[in-house]
């Protein structure tokens, strides 16, 4: 298969597969990839089972999967999407074309999966965005069941007794999303504890894999590096155990890989701060220039406390990550991935329509451009098909400039 023929995400995962032929590990986690939705619909449809639409990202995952629910994250529809998806919710829900594509997708795939997927629970965010919250109230009248947690948002400044009050507020909401899911507000916190136990042990894993990559950089290629940190190691792609097992191969195979010193001098070691984006066509840009991604800003690289009870765990973790509102916890977050991966330069990547993305990335670019780190910004679609030439011509040739 040759890269630039290929026309859709679903084709990049099968290329990568066959890019990475020399990894049993990194093939798995692309199965698992491919397989999330698909078999998370059908065991639900079979009844062996409960499942739900969310973000699946941060604490939602572990509360879920302790109520013996998988997290579909919705996101992740994406790639299955084509064109006449994203028109479903322009002519049929009017929502106008400049709305984020990201919400579009998702829209028009809810909308083909009504009848389908058996699945009509969505737990949404009111943290997300505007169009995020259109989305939930299109979806209640077209008959899914949406829950929404309040806004999360820690300020900068936020510390002492206003962040307890936070803490004690989120736990609240945490109580609320259970019940919703569950009839009963009550949660088992034997359960939770495991789950998180769980999360620990597989970032603590993916922390050896990462410094496992900086001296072997061009073993895992962007785009399975994308799918194995920013999803998977959020969601476990709906199979917790089979996505540990391929981490644990994973870390076999590293170790038992030779550093390659002329290799480490010619790679470009680069940082991503951005979203999953649906642009696969870019990750190829950055392999054929020579380029690795070492760093990323959006996974939650602290662990969740085990000194406090899980449900409280679960609050602090919100708002002690990169996600917790103001754009510095996230800025902190990429500063220390270009310092420990001695990146040479950071790729800034968001979708067309989202303001108040493009503002921390401006914020982010303006801060690093006068620390002397070279940046490029990029706005892409979330939309299926092959990215735009000029978008892959501007990626190739910022990484070519690093080298
Ligand atoms: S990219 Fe921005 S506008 Fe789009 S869904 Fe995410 S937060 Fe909302």
């Amino acid at each position: 298969m040759d890269a630039f023929d290929i026309q859709h995400q679903r084709e990049y995962i099968e290329y990568s597969k066959e890019v990475h032929g020399y990894s049993k590990a990194i093939g798995k986690i692309l199965d698992l990839s491919e397989s999330y939705i698909p078999d998370a619909e059908k065991a639900y449809r079979e009844g062996k089972k409960n499942a739900i639409w969310c973000g699946a990202v941060g604490w939602v995952v572990p509360l879920v999967y302790a109520c013996d629910t998988v997290p579909i994250a919705f996101g992740e529809m994406g790639r299955l999407s084509d064109k006449e998806v994203m028109l479903i919710a322009e002519d049929y829900y009017q929502f106008p074309s400049e709305t984020c594509s990201m919400v579009k997708c998702v829209v028009g795939q809810w909308h083909l999966r009504k009848d389908t997927t058996g699945i009509k629970r969505i737990l949404g965010n009111s943290s997300a965005c505007e169009p995020y919250n259109l989305a939930w109230e299109v979806m209640k009248n077209e008959g899914y069941d949406v829950y929404n947690n309040d806004v999360i948002y820690r300020g900068a400044s936020v510390d002492g007794k206003r962040l307890e009050k936070l803490v004690e507020f989120f736990v609240g909401e945490i109580h609320g999303v259970v019940e919703w899911l569950t009839g009963s507000s009550k949660i088992d916190e034997e359960k939770l504890a495991l789950e998180l136990k769980r999360k620990n042990r597989l970032l603590a894993k993916m922390r050896q894999i990462l410094d496992l990559r900086l001296t072997r950089p061009l073993y895992v290629k962007s785009l399975a590096t994308i799918l194995m940190l920013n999803v998977g190691l959020n969601n476990y792609f709906g199979k917790p155990e089979e996505y540990e097992a391929a981490l644990d191969l994973l870390i076999e195979e590293l170790e038992n890989t030779p550093v390659d010193e002329e290799q480490l001098k010619k790679v470009i070691p680069l940082v991503w701060a951005g979203g999953t984006g649906q642009e696969f066509g870019i990750y190829e840009a950055i392999d054929q220039a020579g380029g690795a991604l070492l760093g990323l800003r959006s996974v939650p690289f602290k662990s969740f406390r085990e000194d406090v009870p899980p449900v409280e765990a679960l609050a602090r973790f919100v708002y002690d990550n990169q996600g917790a509102g103001a754009g510095v916890y996230a800025r902190n977050v990429i500063e220390l991935e270009l310092e420990k991966t001695k990146a040479q330069g950071l790729i800034l990547y968001g979708y067309i329509g989202c303001s108040f993305g493009s503002v921390d990335r401006e914020m982010w670019r303006e801060y690093f451009h006068k620390k002397g780190i070279p940046s490029i910004n990029l706005e892409g679609s979330f939309q299926t098909g092959a990215p735009s030439g000029q978008v892959l011509t501007r990626v190739k040739a910022f990484v070519e400039m690093l080298s």
